[in-house]
């Protein structure tokens, strides 16, 4: 008998997320609410609260913006409790995928359990599977559930070793937060690949994806999640537990080079300070002679771009002007909405480029859309001259650790060379950091024959963690096997 997962196509993959956790303060609901607020730029879909009051776990969950589903004052007063979990998400649009909106909750023997989840799991379909095959009844399509029903199904005690119980089972990027018997817990993964950071709010603990959630609430920043860390947060204060054998970090370099904010601290590096050395090293590797100023492709290319023109000893300038009332053009679904989104964001400011050779500076370029429009826009801005430069290497293949990229196909660096990219997006010339640059530029010895320390396989093809899931199949849809 062959037994399908009925699944939605392309449902699973926007799982680009922030998570955030706080306990021990009066109105955490708010607090969770601000946080989230900081984190916005890790998904912009769908959001969601789960509170704990010492009884009960109320949650609100809706699709859109931080502001939009708790800027009312009603909402946040419904989620009462000093113990809170938020969660925002990129996901797919349309109303179906409401129920995939986390923090997930469910009643389990021990009470409630809510989990948020920022990563994306490499067996679940594997995991789900098994456990449909037993007689659970999922709610959702999220990875996340599958969570859920391990913890429910697991023979152990304690929450904390049903917890590990069903962590011990899940491989991928992962990292949680989530609420149980009125405890606060946060857990990254062995490999570390996505990042948690712990800190303080007076007596409070909070964590949280990005260090910018804890300076909205004025919290103290304590220290990263170690790598296979699991924190439990409860009365008698903080307890550390070690569930995995030790395995090499591999933290997302992605994270550097676009994801995170640039005012959070992330695994030890200041995210800006860590942009303005990719822009340097892009600048030795890949110098623009002719050029009169340097330009950033706003926002995501700007810290590089300080970096390259002072590498470079040239003129930084805003050529392009954001417009920061549309969100990124990446989430919008579809080519033709793509392209409008990107006349809607950019604009050229014409006395900056008229008749100047201009270095152009970007993070990445992932289908190419965003540039070839830029450049467009340069040129009829009167620029004599556009030289690209990439403050990253080629992405060539696609992320299955919670970064939301196309598939394979659509990586324009998948199909060209970087002269037809040039070619392509129409500058006179192009130039990407090297991977080893990017390593430099992080402070980390070169990649060269050594195991690497971050997870870079979206530029190598080098997967840290094992695709259960998905294996030989880099279009991303994962394996159904037959059942029975
Ligand atoms: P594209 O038009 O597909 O080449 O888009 C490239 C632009 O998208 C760059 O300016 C990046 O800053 C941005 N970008 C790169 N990766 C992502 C991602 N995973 N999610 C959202 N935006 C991204």
């Amino acid at each position: 008998m062959q037994t399908h997962i009925n699944l939605p196509e392309d449902d699973h993959f926007h799982d680009e997320c922030g998570v955030f956790g706080v306990r021990g303060v009066a109105d955490a609901s708010a607090v969770a609410a601000l946080g989230l607020h900081a984190l916005q730029h890790r998904g912009q879909e769908a959001c969601g609260i789960a509170a704990f009051d010492g009884e009960a776990v109320s949650i609100h969950r809706g699709l859109g913006l931080v502001s939009d589903n708790f800027g009312n004052r009603e909402i946040i007063q419904g989620l009462k409790g000093s113990c809170a979990i938020g969660h925002n998400r990129y996901a797919t649009c349309g109303a179906t995928i409401l129920r995939n909106v986390q923090p997930i909750f469910a009643d389990l023997s021990f009470g409630g359990f809510a989990v948020a989840h920022n990563g994306n799991l490499t067996n679940a379909y594997a995991l789900r599977e098994r456990l449909v095959r037993d007689g659970a009844i999922f709610q959702s399509t999220s990875d996340t559930e599958v969570i859920v029903h391990l913890v429910a199904k697991s023979a152990k005690k304690t929450v904390l070793d049903r917890f590990s119980d069903a962590l011990h089972n899940i491989e991928g990027a992962y990292s949680l937060v989530a609420i149980a018997e009125g405890k606060l817990m946060g857990v990254r993964d062995p490999s570390g690949v996505r990042p948690l950071c712990l800190g303080r709010l007076g007596d409070a603990y909070v964590l949280a994806s990005e260090t910018c959630a804890f300076d909205i609430i004025g919290a103290q920043f304590v220290r990263d999640i170690e790598p296979g860390e699991l924190v439990v947060i409860d009365d008698a204060g903080l307890h550390v537990h070690k569930p995995f054998a030790k395995t090499e970090s591999r933290f997302c370099i992605f994270e550097y080079v676009y994801f995170a904010r640039p005012d959070s601290r992330v695994d030890g590096r200041s995210v800006y300070e860590a942009r303005k050395h990719i822009g340097a090293e892009l600048a030795r590797e890949a110098p623009s002679l002719d050029a009169d100023l340097v330009v950033p492709v706003p926002d995501s290319g700007v810290p590089s771009a300080i970096g390259y023109a002072a590498e470079a000893k040239l003129p930084f300038e805003l050529g392009i002007i954001r417009n920061h009332y549309v969100g990124r053009t990446f989430i919008e679904p579809t080519d033709q909405i793509r392209h409008l989104g990107v006349k809607l964001k950019h604009n050229a400011n014409p006395d900056v480029i008229k008749g100047k050779s201009i270095v152009l500076v970007d993070d990445s370029i992932v289908r190419g859309t965003t540039s070839k429009k830029i450049v467009e826009m340069l040129r009829q801005a009167g620029a004599r001259a556009v030289h690209m430069r990439i403050s990253s290497p080629p992405t060539k293949h696609p992320c299955f650790y919670g970064i939301d990229t196309p598939t394979k196909d659509e990586l324009l660096a998948n199909n060209m060379s970087v002269e037809e990219i040039r070619n392509f997006i129409g500058v006179d010339s192009l130039a990407y950091v090297s991977l080893d640059g990017l390593y430099r530029a992080l402070g980390k010895a070169k990649r060269d024959g050594k195991v690497p320390q971050f997870c870079d396989a979206c530029f190598s093809g080098e997967y840290p963690i094992r695709l259960a899931d998905f294996e030989g199949r880099e279009d991303r849809t994962r394996k159904v096997s037959a059942l029975g």
